[in-house]
């Protein structure tokens, strides 16, 4: 069992301390007995303990920043939501695909933000400017919201701040159980909570710091006994020797755990497994002896943004994985809706 996440090595921008989510999360860590330094940013956290890239990345995955969020401009998050709303940056998972690790670059460490009033003033901004539409807002494209709640209580906030909204949806995905203290949120249904899932071995080889598949579906199954919308998303569907086998079993769990409640409005995305030149070679140095298999050979290439094209699944492999998966989520879930697949 994955333990909740707690920090090896704190840092805090010393106007972070102005905030009370600051100030608690001061008082808190010290309590805990952990080393708290001072930051002048949260860009800027150098010198992190270890002697070598290996040490380094390890120390920053097990370290907490606490700071302002001073950019406030949301991107787009396209095609789950139209925003990202950033409370965290980084995450305490080793999951050796990450695209953490190439955007992250050399600050691999967690962030939270303190200002939370801020973003959420931000975030009122951006639903007046689409209204009547509504508005959806993705907490997870920067880090795994979820695995550090416990410490900050930020997302369970920004439930009850959508949940009191008209028009503000809030969406986040997860690969962590920790739910609890979220399971008494006034969500009012404007959140839908999601879960990443995936075949036992991939959880098992690919994901490691992550909650284990049983653990994720049992926390599933609490939140939409919560009344929460449920969804999966199931990445990155990766093509190893019996997954057709390893997919059908996440399916049939999952059918066995879930209230029958949760099944009505239920949504699945699917996302195969990709990966870039320059995400290979971090992989590579990060996670040396991994065993994911990144063959560009193997693989068919997309151009992409910036000239960074990225290496896919065969065409005729794809079609394999979307007539699966798509077949599973007939036979398990009819009602279920598939959002996407890509
Ligand atoms: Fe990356 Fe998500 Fe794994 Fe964290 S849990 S390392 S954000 S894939």
């Amino acid at each position: 069992m994955v333990k909740p996440f707690v920090p090896q090595l704190v840092y805090i921008e010393p106007r972070a301390l102005e905030y009370p989510l600051g100030k608690e999360l001061h008082e808190k860590f010290t309590k805990m007995g952990i080393e708290i330094r001072e930051t002048t940013s949260h860009n800027q956290v150098r010198n992190l303990p270890g002697d070598n890239h290996f040490q380094q990345y390890r120390v920053a995955k097990s370290t907490l920043v606490v700071g302002i969020r001073k950019t406030l401009k949301f991107d787009t998050s396209k095609p789950s939501a139209e925003y990202a709303i950033p409370f965290a940056t980084g995450c305490m998972g080793h999951c050796h695909y990450c695209y953490l690790q190439t955007t992250m670059g050399s600050k691999p460490y967690i962030r939270t933000y303190v200002n939370t009033e801020d973003i959420f003033d931000a975030a009122e901004k951006y639903m007046q400017e689409r209204a009547p539409e509504p508005t959806r807002f993705e907490a997870s494209c920067t880090s795994d919201i979820v695995g550090i709640d416990h410490l900050t209580h930020t997302l369970k906030h920004a439930i009850e701040f959508f949940g009191k909204t008209d028009l503000g949806r809030l969406r986040f995905v997860t690969k962590f159980a920790h739910v609890d203290h979220l399971l008494d949120a006034d969500h009012q249904g404007r959140t839908r909570f999601r879960f990443s899932m995936n075949a036992d071995y991939v959880i098992k080889f690919l994901e490691p710091g992550t909650s284990r598949l049983d653990e994720r579906i049992e926390a599933a199954a609490k939140v939409a006994e919560a009344g929460y919308p449920l969804g999966f998303i199931v990445a990155p569907i990766y093509l190893y020797e019996d997954w057709k086998q390893g997919y059908l079993e996440l399916f049939e769990k999952l059918e066995d755990k879930l209230p029958k409640s949760a099944t009505k409005d239920l949504t699945f995305e699917l996302i195969q497994h990709r990966f870039t030149k320059p995400a290979k070679r971090v992989i590579q140095k990060n996670y040396p002896m991994s065993k994911l298999e990144m063959e560009e050979e193997d693989r068919m290439y997309k151009w992409g943004k910036y000239g960074i094209g990225k290496y896919v699944y065969q065409k005729d492999q794809q079609q394999d994985m979307k007539d699966t998966l798509g077949g599973y989520i007939d036979k398990f879930f009819p009602d279920a809706k598939l959002e996407y697949f890509t």
